[in-house]
């Protein structure tokens, strides 16, 4: 079985968990970290011969458009992740317009040649409340959605009883929920982020081996400043700091381990796009 891997392409301050600390407005003050971890990613990615999705914000592509092009040269996907990193429930129906607007013209005034078929919402804010971002969407010729996580306990995201394989989830738009493993009639999350690093590896590795015998290709992601240990540290509350850094120092081993254990493509390639 083929699984998806991807990366949400964004530095370690335009993470939502820290929002109330560092502000939209305030990013170019902050320590540039991405191009450095992305580049250590796609050498990682490299050396396994893995070509995944890269969901890249399009402040990021503003900033780094060498590192884009450099990307989408090596072969991987190049998929959009908003422009400011806004969640999806913040936004009025004109203002999520304008960033995909804003975003796309970056990747065509760069020069990605590629057509840019896949979106995916900051923390995965595409849930019930915000299904009419489907429909912008589809006007602006996406072929999928990465976005809904089938979960029902996460303050800030989730669908309970989404399916859990890719689905039609409008017409002529595809969605790939992000992984979860059914245990007793509950969905637990198995496949990246903070999960990856909250587990230890064997069970990830157990989780996605049940999934795969289930039939479901697993839907993998990770962000580059999760490689990053040195990076600089902010006050928070206690459960912000411990979702943004647990096992940060961790995660490359694991991601190595994990890489050699599975297959992983594309999302494009395992929705057959
Ligand atoms: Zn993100």
């Amino acid at each position: 079985m083929i699984n998806a891997f991807s990366i949400d392409l964004e530095d370690w301050f335009c993470v939502y968990n820290l929002s109330n600390v560092i502000k939209q407005e305030d990013w170019d003050s902050y320590e540039y970290r991405a191009e450095k971890n992305t580049r250590k990613l796609l050498s990682i990615l490299d050396e396994f011969n893995v070509k995944c999705t890269f969901f890249v914000l399009g402040w990021i592509s503003e900033k780094s458009p060498e590192l884009i092009k450099e990307i989408e040269n090596r072969g991987h996907e190049i998929a959009f992740h908003t422009y400011t990193h806004s969640l999806i429930n913040y936004l009025s129906r004109e203002q999520f317009e304008e960033e995909i607007t804003k975003g796309l013209n970056i990747f065509k005034e760069i020069g990605i040649k590629q057509t840019i078929s896949g979106f995916r919402a900051p923390s995965f804010t595409i849930t019930k409340d915000t299904y009419w971002a489907l429909e912008i969407l589809s006007k602006y010729n996406f072929r999928y959605d990465s976005s809904v996580f089938p979960v029902g306990f996460h303050p800030d995201y989730g669908i309970n009883n989404a399916p859990l394989s890719p689905y039609e989830i409008k017409e002529n738009l595809l969605e790939f929920p992000l992984s979860v493993l059914k245990i007793m009639g509950k969905n637990i999350p198995c496949c990246g982020g903070g999960y990856f690093r909250l587990y230890p590896y064997f069970l990830t590795k157990f989780m996605i081996k049940k999934v795969n015998r289930q039939g479901r290709p697993v839907n993998f992601y990770i962000h580059p400043w999760e490689i990053d240990p040195d990076q600089p540290k902010v006050n928070l509350p206690l459960l912000k700091k411990f979702r943004h850094y647990n096992n940060l120092n961790k995660t490359e081993k694991r991601l190595r381990k994990l890489l050699k254990d599975f297959k992983f493509t594309t999302i494009k390639n395992v929705l057959g796009l």
